[in-house]
């Protein structure tokens, strides 16, 4: 009835609704194990390590997976470094990149770990600490490619590196805390134009010419995927082609040969998960109004819709005899939260404003399965608000069986920090 779904069947669909329940995430083995092998195949020069981006999604399980497949990890705080070395990463696979350099970060520093600095405070806090020689550093480069400033992360509207004018700042705080630096970082947002990699590549390559020490260009992740037909996914050999070969030339001119680190989230995760949910309720206002489908899920599981205008393919999926008595029509999909903006089908890019989208009718126990879901949804949702629980994750192995990988949280753990003094 509806266009098929991605790696999910009628079958999964009913095993998840008896076994797991819904609102549960269903991840894909095949789908990141095949993502993580397109990953390692980025075109290089002189070496690749390619690190997975775990706030996209961070479960044990799927970091396992990727640590199985030869990936490294980017932390994003020190709590993610802690949550990738319980799950069985060493810590030189670890590379931490934070806006918040807890003073922890010492411990995972003395055992290995590399951290990026992402500001002068922060080269300033680990020079005083005065145990660390090895750095990175973190530069905004002053150009970004995210579609608007939610998504962008370089140029002027992000607080994200140290800022490009303050190179030489950075050298001189570098030398004084006796620091050698041996990397340097650039993520500049989502993009998938060749030419603006190639530019993020060169003005990189640009910084490590003033750092003779410099063996490593990492340039972070950002490598967009098409959820919606409309949309252009990253190829990753194309976009990476003309950055070998400014990596290339940058030997030839200096005899210095770069390792390359990329550090993809969205595109490693992005098509891997659904998000199975069922329609619970079915309201409407009226002929001029819109028919809305609520669903037993929302903002809570999925919140790019209402934070970014991001638009994810939705399946209405009824029972297969149902079919053809549910013709398609405009229907706005929202979620179970007592909050206008919990919306599902916005317009593109703009959160406030209804999209209905043309799907089957939908019927009350019917199911919505939300694709594109494994990257910034289960990690970046609103949990517990309206004191709904955390979802249950599952994922489909290889050899078709679902499992849990993340148990529906119970009501007692919703609760299980509250004093009443
Ligand atoms: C979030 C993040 C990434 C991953 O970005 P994607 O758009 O998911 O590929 C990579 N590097 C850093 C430093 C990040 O903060």
């Amino acid at each position: 009835m509806t266009d098929s779904m991605r790696f999910l069947t009628y079958d999964d669909l009913d095993e998840i609704q008896m076994e797991f329940g819904t609102p549960t995430f269903v991840y894909d083995e095949a789908t990141l194990r095949a993502n993580a092998r397109e990953v390692l195949n980025f075109p290089n020069a002189f070496g690749l390590f390619p690190r997975y981006a775990m706030k996209a999604a961070p479960t044990a399980a799927i970091l396992r997976i990727f640590n199985e497949e030869g990936l490294g990890i980017d932390a994003s705080s020190v709590h993610e470094v802690e949550r990738a070395v319980r799950a069985g990463f060493g810590t030189e696979a670890i590379s931490l990149s934070t806006q918040e350099l807890a003073d922890d970060f010492i411990y995972w520093a003395q055992d290995g770990i590399k951290i990026n600095l992402c500001s002068i405070n922060q080269i300033h806090k680990i020079g005083r600490w005065g145990k660390a020689t090895r750095v990175g550093l973190r530069f905004n480069p002053g150009k970004g490619s995210g579609g608007n400033n939610r998504t962008n992360v370089g140029g002027l509207a992000s607080s994200f590196g140290i800022w490009k004018d303050d190179l030489n700042e950075a050298i001189k705080l570098c030398q004084e805390y006796k620091l050698v630096v041996e990397r340097i970082h650039t993520h500049i947002g989502s993009g998938s134009d060749p030419e603006v990699w190639k530019m993020v590549a060169s003005m990189t390559l640009h910084l490590a010419r003033a750092f003779p020490s410099v063996e490593t260009i990492n340039l972070g992740g950002g490598y967009k995927v098409a959820r919606m037909p409309d949309e252009k996914p990253t190829d990753l050999q194309e976009v990476g082609a003309p950055v070998k070969e400014l990596f290339k030339s940058f030997a030839e001119e200096t005899g210095r040969q770069l390792k390359l680190e990329i550090e993809p989230g969205t595109f490693l995760l992005a098509h891997a998960c659904s998000l199975v949910t069922r329609v619970q309720d079915v309201t409407s206002t009226g002929t001029d109004g819109y028919r809305f489908l609520k669903l037993d899920s929302g903002m809570t599981e999925i919140l790019r819709p209402s934070l970014y205008g991001a638009q994810h393919p939705i399946h209405l999926v009824c029972e297969p005899g149902q079919q053809k008595f549910r013709e398609s029509m405009e229907q706005v999909v929202v979620g179970h939260c007592c909050e206008s903006g919990d919306l599902l089908t916005p317009a593109p890019g703009d959160p406030e404003a209804l999209a209905p989208r043309i799907l089957p009718r939908g019927e009350i126990g019917d199911f919505c399965v939300i694709e594109g879901a494994g990257a910034y949804c289960s990690s970046m949702a609103t949990k517990n608000y309206n004191s709904f629980p955390e979802a249950a994750e599952v994922i489909k192995k290889e050899d078709g069986r679902l499992a849990h990988i993340r148990k529906r949280q119970t009501f007692d753990q919703i609760i299980e920090n509250e004093v009443v003094p």
